[in-house]
């Protein structure tokens, strides 16, 4: 079994390098919401790679094995050119006043790479998007294993103009006195303090999270809304954003795209 668990994961490594020339590699993006007015505030950016033969296979999976056979670079810069390629396309469609965003997962190992900044200047001068709307998510856990350099380096990307928001919030091993220090707009708080414990209640927690991000400056997205009433509740506690099922599970390009014209045109409807 052992070897056979071997070979499988050589035939992944092969077969992924290839994927990116075969175009396997697609985006979902899941719609991110303002809970105050429930219109589409942005999305995240997730990779998905559907192989012909093992069909879908989950980011948990293959983000690992391309950090690990160093295809992460080529990859992570690829999904950067593509989620800023389409941002640039839809804030042209809509030419709101409050222009939409797009976050890209960053994976750990490229944070500590120098070429991520000069990828992030080239995708940034490649497509045209208002300032701070192509974001970063960086977990938590990520930018603790370095915290100085981690630091220094989410400074200069957010000197280029990215956002950057952390994500999984309270997932990690976080020091409050480091969060003060690096630069980002939003906190992602994640799924497990937003879901409700068996006694039906929220984690009291999610509640001094919010305040202390809005001590901090930062916006909140919570994370895994599934259900309206977490919605409704998440607005109360005072978070501006959700992402989760309630809203929309990720969806292809296309979809998304629908998705902001209805509500669009709904806009245009009122009186
Ligand atoms: P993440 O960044 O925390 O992404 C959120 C995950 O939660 C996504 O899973 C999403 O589908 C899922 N999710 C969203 N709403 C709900 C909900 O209401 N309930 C539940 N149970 N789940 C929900 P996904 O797409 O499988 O991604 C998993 C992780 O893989 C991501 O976690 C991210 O860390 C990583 N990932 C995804 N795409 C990329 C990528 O392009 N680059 C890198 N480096 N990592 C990626
Ligand atoms: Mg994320
Ligand atoms: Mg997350």
């Amino acid at each position: 079994a052992m070897r056979a668990r071997k070979n499988d994961r050589l035939a992944m490594e092969s077969e992924l390098r290839r994927a990116l020339e075969r175009e396997e590699i697609t985006i979902l993006y899941q719609p991110i919401i303002r809970l105050e007015d429930r219109a589409i505030a942005g999305f995240e950016a997730l990779a998905r790679w559907d192989h012909p033969r093992m069909g879908r296979v989950s980011p948990g999976e293959f983000i690992n094995i391309a950090e690990e056979i160093g295809l992460i670079t080529d990859l992570g810069l690829f999904l950067r050119d593509r989620t800023a390629r389409q941002l640039s396309l839809w804030q042209k469609m809509m030419r709101a006043r409050n222009p939409i965003f797009a976050s890209v997962n960053i994976s750990s190992r490229q944070l500590l790479r120098h070429d991520l900044i000069h990828d992030i200047r080239t995708v940034l001068s490649r497509h045209a998007v208002a300032r701070g709307t192509l974001k970063l998510e960086v977990t938590e856990s990520l930018v603790m294993e370095n915290p100085e350099h981690a630091a220094q380096m989410l400074q200069r990307i957010r000197e280029l103009g990215a956002g950057l928001s952390l994500d999984d919030f309270g997932t990690g091993y976080s020091s409050l006195s480091y969060l003060q220090r690096f630069p980002f707009d939003t906190i992602k708080i994640d799924q497990s303090f937003v879901r409700t414990t068996q006694r039906g209640t929220r984690p009291v927690i999610l509640k001094s999270i919010v305040s202390m991000a809005h001590d901090l400056g930062m916006d909140v997205v919570a994370e895994g809304a599934e259900t309206d009433s977490d919605a409704i509740e998440l607005y109360h506690l005072g978070c501006e954003f959700a992402q989760g099922f309630a809203f929309g599970e990720p969806m292809d390009a296309a979809s998304a795209e629908r998705l902001l014209l209805d509500e669009h045109l709904d806009d245009a409807n009122q009186p």
